[in-house]
């Protein structure tokens, strides 16, 4: 451990079949990490093409049942935030012949059935958003109708929303959905960020960078990998490795403070967790 603190990659996936699954858990917990929050692969990853909301839960179970290996090589332990990927739209629209309408049905059938494993205490929080690249008017609604499925589940469970969504540094419209559902703003998070954001809390991808200019703002924020855990695009996210070295790095130069608000305190106002009364 990095001086008995915790350390947490706020979002990364892990492929229990392929490429390193739970060696990039090993990995992250040799160089001092302590808590994940393992986020299920895009479905089609998986090989799944859904039909019915129901189709996900293998999806979802594969991902619970990682969590639970992963917890077991932790000196904190893991977590499964569970949904449906934004990008499944363009899938299903360009490829599968669905019009948005359909596809919006279908996409809000996997999250209600994402929402069930949160209720049930099976999965932290729920991932939602809607596509980072430019899409048809219709298609962009049906995705904000999707994201907003997720906001009334997160606000009857209580339950913490992650998104991906685009490159944007305000986002206060999409937490106004969020706080008009129900829900508190802060508990939506927006993964793959930038080191500033208006409206959801930040989940900063962890280059120097983006930390740096968090860490100076001193606001809520979490710190994430996106690892995705796939052979096929090595490199295009960071490494398992990388919270706990940036941690280092962070502390080296006198951000404890910004350590203690990801790691500790953003973690319990948003997901409700106890990164520090979890470690072992
Ligand atoms: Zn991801």
């Amino acid at each position: 451990m990095i001086d008995d603190r915790p350390v947490l990659d706020d979002h990364l996936h892990l492929d229990p079949d392929n490429h390193r699954g739970i060696d990039a858990v090993r990995d992250f917990a040799r160089v001092g990490g302590t808590h994940l929050l393992v986020v299920n692969k895009p479905s089609w990853h998986l090989g799944v093409e859904a039909e019915t909301g129901a189709d996900f839960r293998e999806v979802f179970e594969r991902t619970i049942d990682i969590v639970e290996a992963a917890s077991s090589e932790l000196e904190g332990r893991a977590w499964p935030v569970l949904g449906v990927h934004p990008g499944l739209i363009s899938r299903l629209v360009d490829e599968r012949g669905f019009a948005p309408d359909e596809a919006c049905d279908l996409m809000q059938a996997g999250i209600d059935v994402a929402a069930e494993y949160v209720e049930a205490g099976d999965a932290l929080a729920l991932k939602s958003g809607r596509p980072h690249y430019e899409v048809d008017d219709d298609v962009w609604a049906a995705s904000n109708d999707v994201m907003r499925r997720a906001f009334d589940h997160g606000a009857a469970l209580e339950c913490a929303v992650q998104l991906h969504a685009e490159a944007s540094e305000d986002m206060t419209e999409v937490a106004d959905w969020a706080e008009a559902a129900g829900m508190v703003p802060h508990r939506v998070v927006k993964h793959y960020a930038s080191g500033r954001l208006e409206g959801p809390t930040p989940s900063v991808m962890s280059d120097k960078d983006r930390l740096e200019t968090a860490a100076e703002r001193g606001e809520p924020f979490l710190m994430e990998t996106d690892y995705i855990d796939d052979p096929d695009r090595p490199g295009a996210v960071l490494g398992p490795k990388t919270v706990p070295r940036r941690v280092r790095w962070l502390l080296e130069n006198g951000y404890d403070e910004a350590v203690e608000i990801a790691h500790v305190e953003t973690p319990k106002a948003v997901y409700g967790i106890d990164t520090e009364a979890t470690l072992e």
